[in-house]
């Protein structure tokens, strides 16, 4: 397939590298100029979109995904898909479904999990909203940048179903992270705490497989200083999303919405910017009541 591809940052790059590596022709454009191993650069995302089968986004936010794509849509191919594999809010991934459909193309909103390391390895999860017709021509390219793609619904389901893991996980790290340091205040050793919880009812992905205390459970940021991982200020920015979706949705959300208040305070009230989300233990560890 002939593939333009849109933002080559920390995810972008080795996802169109794989793309390229798997045999595709691949254009990329960013505008720091990054230069991708196999992928030809363009000078312009018109560039790159130009004459593409499949055109991939991946960018920092919702206004730059909407600028972008009243950019490109005008210059795609008729029939072509527009696959949008960044984290935006789900009103923007409706938005850009909307127009580009109008405009004669398919649409998929594609967000992700597994991080940079899921993305050089090949093996992230896609989630994802759209057609059936826009959902099969991206599949094949989810199964070389992936391992997973679960096609969620229509034009946003894939943005809704990543904010909604995110909200639990963010609120599930925060809840593990607060009883480790009541644990510890408590007198009760880490491990011991560990060897109850990850086996209990109170067990989680955040306990069990990423446990935020240094040297209990399985490798984790914690055992590297807490450098990320997933930074902080990348939860923030989902938890944000959805309360945004919450507040556009009417839905009830007080867990998430205080989890957002939490990483918020965290990141930019104190030292949380720059480490890994599950930081929040030594930073409760450090307080009491007051
Ligand atoms: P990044 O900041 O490393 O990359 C974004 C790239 O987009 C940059 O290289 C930037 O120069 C480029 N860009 C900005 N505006 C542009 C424009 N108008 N035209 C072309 N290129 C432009 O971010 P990232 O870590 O690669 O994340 C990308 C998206 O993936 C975000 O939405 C993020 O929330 C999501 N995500 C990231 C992770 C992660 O672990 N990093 C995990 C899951 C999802």
């Amino acid at each position: 397939m002939k593939i333009g591809f849109i933002g080559l940052g920390n995810m972008g790059a080795p996802m169109a590298a794989n793309l390229a590596k798997a045999g595709h022709d691949v254009t990329g454009f960013d505008t720091a100029g990054v230069s991708v191993d196999g992928v030809t650069p363009a000078t312009s995302a018109v560039e790159a979109v130009t004459g593409a089968d499949v055109v991939i986004t991946m960018l920092p936010n919702g206004a730059i995904l909407r600028a972008v794509a009243s950019e490109v849509i005008p210059a795609m191919s008729a029939g072509a898909a527009l696959v949008d594999c960044s984290t935006v809010d789900v009103d923007s991934a409706r938005a850009v479904a909307d127009e580009a459909e109008a405009a004669g193309l398919l649409a998929v909103d594609a967000p992700v999990s597994g991080g940079t390391g899921g993305a050089t390895a090949g093996t992230l999860t896609f989630m994802a909203g759209g057609s059936d017709a826009a959902f099969a021509k991206a599949e094949p390219l989810f199964d070389i940048m992936g391992q997973k793609a679960v096609h969620c619904g229509a034009a946003g389901a894939g943005q809704a179903a990543k904010i909604c893991n995110n909200m639990i996980l963010g609120v599930t790290m925060i809840a593990t992270c607060e009883a480790f340091a009541l644990a510890d205040k408590l007198g009760l050793d880490r491990q011991k705490m560990f060897d109850v919880v990850s086996t209990s009812s109170g067990y989680s992905w955040t306990m069990n497989a990423y446990c935020p205390a240094p040297g209990v459970g399985p490798q984790s940021p914690a055992d590297n200083g807490y450098k990320p991982g997933f930074a902080a200020e990348l939860m923030l920015k989902d938890l944000r999303l959805s309360q945004q979706a919450a507040e556009s949705a009417d839905a009830d959300t007080p867990m998430g919405k205080v989890a957002a208040e939490l990483y918020a305070q965290f990141v930019e009230g104190e030292d949380g910017k720059g480490m890994d989300f599950s930081a929040m233990l030594p930073r409760f560890e450090k307080r009491g009541r007051g």
